[in-house]
């Protein structure tokens, strides 16, 4: 069906855009019921959602996507309700020629009041920048596994906690955020199992320095509810729970599953990609991140609010997916928009 006709149905059936006390009719059958549950079950009543998708996301794709299409894609995903788009990286176009045009995408874009813009900062250089591009958030990323560290940032933990002190000190003195990533939190391509311990201990490194959210990352997708729920089990033993946020790959199916984990154990943000874009290329095989419109799907099932709509987020997915000329990972916009279902 074609998105001007799911257009007039969701116009139709669904006309709040928070989604709140909806029934969604699918082929004549209730697939979703908006009942406020949450409360009642412990689960947190808001969770924000962080989209990475024009940054992780087109940073793993194969082709590099003109400026003017990244710029797109991020002003449309500002009209949504997400209240953080990570926009780019000011790393070096030598590593990730993706990310070469940061300052035109930083200067290009929209910015929407509440919505914030990090960007992702290996280092001093590309902290000064992005902040000379206008940057007022960083992100910093570090990894649990030392030779994941060595591949990805061609420098081990603690070479490159010494970098991230740099930036987060010079961010403190300019009062800009610091957001921490901690990636390979469940698993590592060229080293198998990370041990809970080591990511508490990285974890608590970026915290004390002051990132004020650590986003624990399953690059790779290997996780499961069991060995999420023990690395969060040992992370919050170190960090405020307030301040930890989930970063899942769906690489073998299990990126939802953990979320719910993550968000049944009390986490409230969570990152995501729109249309699922990505990968991780020194991570073979490993798929893009969780779309994000199949986490605001099971955070609207669940009555949680996001403050997201989602057909808005299916329709900017619906724009980077033609304009990449690929087909969503996002089993909801396929559900949706391909199965010619609803009628
Ligand atoms: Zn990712």
């Amino acid at each position: 069906m074609s998105l001007e006709s799911w257009n007039v149905y969701f116009s139709v059936n669904i006309s709040s855009s928070t989604f709140d006390q909806c029934i969604l009719l699918c082929c004549g059958k209730v697939v979703a019921q908006h009942n406020w549950e949450s409360q009642a079950s412990g689960l947190p009543e808001y969770i924000k959602i962080v989209e990475v998708g024009p940054r992780d996301g087109l940073q793993n794709e194969k082709v590099i996507v003109p400026t003017d299409t990244k710029i797109e894609l991020i002003n449309r995903l500002s009209k949504t309700g997400l209240p953080a788009i990570e926009v780019t990286s000011f790393v070096s176009s030598k590593w990730v020629p993706q990310m070469a045009d940061h300052k035109e995408v930083m200067r290009g874009i929209e910015r929407h009041p509440g919505v914030q813009y990090p960007v992702l900062t290996p280092n001093l250089k590309g902290f000064h920048s992005a902040i000379a591009a206008g940057a007022t958030e960083v992100s910093v990323f570090g990894a649990a596994s030392e030779s994941f560290s060595k591949m990805n940032i061609n420098c081990s933990i603690e070479e490159s906690i010494e970098k991230f002190e740099e930036v987060a000190k010079s961010a403190r003195n300019m009062n800009i955020p610091v957001r921490g990533y901690v990636s390979c939190a469940l698993g590592c391509p060229y080293e198998g199992d990370i041990t809970p311990a080591k990511v508490a201990e990285v974890s608590k490194r970026l915290y004390s320095m002051g990132c004020y959210e650590i986003s624990l990352g399953d690059t790779i997708g290997v996780g499961t509810p069991g060995s999420m729920k023990r690395m969060l089990e040992a992370v919050m033993k170190e960090i405020p729970l307030s301040a930890l946020a989930v970063h899942c790959h769906d690489t073998y199916g299990q990126a939802l599953a953990n979320i719910l984990t993550a968000i049944q154990m009390g986490v409230a943000v969570v990152d995501s990609s729109v249309a699922g874009l990505g990968g991780c290329p020194y991570a073979k095989g490993a798929t893009g991140n969780v779309a994000t419109e199949d986490v605001i799907y099971m955070l609207n099932g669940l009555g949680i609010n996001t403050g997201v709509n989602l057909y808005t987020v299916m329709e900017a997915g619906n724009f980077i997916c033609t304009a990449l000329n690929k087909k969503t990972n996002s089993k909801v916009a396929q559900a949706s928009f391909n199965t010619g279902t609803i009628k």
